[in-house]
């Protein structure tokens, strides 16, 4: 796997725009290899709707005011138009000599991706043979390549995949227990997502722990309004919580994560819905929003300090799951050296945190109150010194690490 680390700062250009294309939004980042610093940064989001809205931060010397723009942005190329402006502006323009590459985020890279891949047309065909695969995001990603590279088609572009960090994962972990040829025919398998956040966190952890991450095996939450769990041993995933789709495993802000297959044909053959009515509920109705209305955690924070027993209930059951893996994942790698939380729930509530680890002293996790309280934007370990597993807070960075490997690739 390539990382940042690896990212040598030649004298050549050095500069990484990084890309996250989604359906109807697109961020961007602007970074600079050299120094790791970040010179820009803006989101665009209701693309093709009356309400469209761009907000560019400028982040060098010190940083500026984000700027904000809205009215609506007719499709994606309009969107990064729009963001190029923005960069010209400050100037950091896409015809600057300084940009090296652009690095784009792609959700689904199947089996064939297991690396970062300066983009072809071959590249770009498979990325398109993925779309049965992944409906929802990879045309997003694809849009966002072709428009990049309409801008600027001397430059190089990078797909990090977030499949990609998953493909070590062993055939007995990958393969679910259905008919071999149905799942051939349809690639039905587990593929697992956030994979770059899981790749630079468990590398973070390593780092944390001062020991190489071949020598160390760690379980990685990634707790964000999506969350995955990852078990990653030596450095290599053997173990994640989202399969074909994002929507296996843990509690998340709008999924269900791990559900009885049947409900499905349940809610088809007594409650009369269709395929897609499914498909919304589970992905958009159900987590935490479903459990009790609200998906941001500090508001279910503050609802279950009011004594709002639904509030209350959705976050027991959200991590009540959390343990589960938790032990599971503890059971997968054997010997474990380190639990660690990050992105937004994991990095900044000390709640669920504490709920998680609490009672799994037999595993060898302890919390310590105080170093759990600490607020932070390190990486920093909420464990006492005693404990026999480390539990760390790690804030994930996938805009550095995808710039880092894209930047990798083209600098040599
Ligand atoms: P992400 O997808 O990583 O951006 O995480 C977004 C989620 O993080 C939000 O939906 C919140 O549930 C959660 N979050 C963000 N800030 C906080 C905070 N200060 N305390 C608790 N949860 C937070």
């Amino acid at each position: 796997m390539t990382t940042t680390e690896g990212a040598a700062a030649g004298t050549g250009p050095s500069r990484v725009l990084v890309l996250n294309s989604g359906s109807s939004s697109v961020k961007y980042q602007l970074l600079d290899m050299r120094d790791h610093s970040r010179l820009a940064s803006g989101l665009v989001e209701r693309i093709g709707e009356e309400t469209s809205r761009l907000v560019h931060t400028p982040l060098t010397g010190g940083g500026g005011e984000p700027r904000e723009r809205t009215g609506r942005i007719a499709d994606h190329e309009a969107a990064l138009k729009a963001a190029a402006d923005e960069l010209a502006a400050d100037g950091l323009g896409l015809d600057s000599p300084e940009l090296a590459a652009i690095g784009h985020r792609v959700v689904h890279g199947g089996l064939r991706f297991t690396e970062p891949t300066v983009i072809t047309d071959e590249v770009l065909k498979e990325i398109e043979r993925l779309v049965p695969v992944a409906p929802l995001h990879n045309p997003a990603n694809i849009t966002g390549i072709r428009t990049a590279q309409a801008l600027r088609p001397d430059l190089p572009q990078v797909a990090v995949f977030d499949t990609a960090f998953h493909t070590t994962m062993p055939e007995y972990a990958a393969r679910y227990a259905i008919d071999v040829e149905t799942a051939d025919a349809h690639r039905i398998r587990r593929y697992g997502f956030h994979g770059t956040s899981h790749a630079y966190v468990s590398r973070k952890t390593a780092e944390l722990l001062g020991r190489a991450p071949q020598d160390v095996n760690v379980i990685v939450l990634h707790l964000g309004n999506g969350a995955s769990a990852s078990a990653v041993a030596g450095g290599r995933c053997v173990e994640t919580s989202m399969g074909l789709t994002p929507l296996e495993g843990l509690v998340m802000g709008t999924r269900s994560g791990d559900i009885d297959p049947a409900v499905t044909f349940h809610l088809k053959r007594v409650a009369g819905m269709s395929a897609d009515e499914i498909d919304v509920l589970l992905n958009k109705k159900s987590g935490l929003v479903g459990l009790c209305g609200d998906n941001d955690m500090r508001e279910i924070r503050r609802r279950v300090d009011e004594g709002d027993e639904r509030a209350a209930l959705a976050f027991d059951i959200y991590v009540h799951r959390l343990k589960k893996y938790i032990g599971a994942y503890s059971a997968v790698l054997g010997r474990v050296d380190a639990v660690v939380f990050t992105a937004g729930v994991g990095e900044n509530s000390a709640p669920v945190r504490e709920a998680a680890i609490a009672g799994l002293e037999e595993l060898g996790l302890v919390v310590d109150a105080d170093l759990n309280a600490v607020r932070s934007g390190a990486p920093r370990l909420i464990s006492p010194d005693y404990a026999r597993v480390a539990v760390a807070v790690v804030p994930t960075d996938e805009e550095l690490e995808i710039a880092g490997q894209t930047f990798a690739l083209i600098d040599n």
